[in-house]
């Protein structure tokens, strides 16, 4: 089951795109010195493709990308939820996902998504904003997964870049 804590429409987690960022609860993953701890409690709101579609119905029309913060206690779940959004708006509008394990899970498919953040958040290395993170940020174009984290950084180059 997928809990949301809150949400916001953001212009840097995903570049280029204009972002609902949908902040999911109950995270497994105990980094050492989390960013955002009250993310591992189970709370907020039931995600479920009921909820999206509300959450779409406010703000579809003003957004690009739907990013799932999170999710991975229900890895499987967060694709659903991809794929619902893919079918709902015809694609309209991307998914991204921002998950904290170091490789997508087996049985997800990198196909669901149109951007995937993967990496642990590791203090001493920093984000994505930090040129020594571990995280690498894909943009998926068909079928393959385009290393793109440069992008977070101040001397980037633009997303379509080779
Ligand atoms: S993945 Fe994020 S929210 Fe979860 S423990 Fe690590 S830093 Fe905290």
């Amino acid at each position: 089951m997928l809990q949301f804590a809150s949400y916001s429409i953001v212009f840097q987690e995903v570049p280029g795109e204009v972002t609902l960022a949908i902040n999911l609860s109950g995270c497994p993953n105990r980094c050492k010195g989390c960013h955002s701890p009250h993310l591992q409690e189970n709370t907020g709101r039931l995600l479920d493709s009921s909820a999206l579609a509300e959450l779409l119905e406010k703000y579809g029309s003003a957004i690009t990308c739907v990013c799932f913060m999170g999710g991975d206690a229900a890895p499987d779940e967060v694709e659903q939820l991809a794929k619902f959004l893919r079918q709902k708006t015809g694609g309209r509008i991307k998914a991204a996902w921002y998950s904290g394990k170091p490789e997508l899970p087996a049985g997800c498919s990198a196909e669901s998504f149109s951007y995937i953040k993967l990496g642990s958040y590791i203090e001493r290395l920093g984000g994505l904003d930090s040129a020594a993170t571990n995280q690498r940020f894909y943009r998926i174009d068909n079928r393959q997964m385009a290393d793109i984290t440069k992008c977070f950084h101040k001397k980037c180059l633009p997303t379509n870049a080779t």
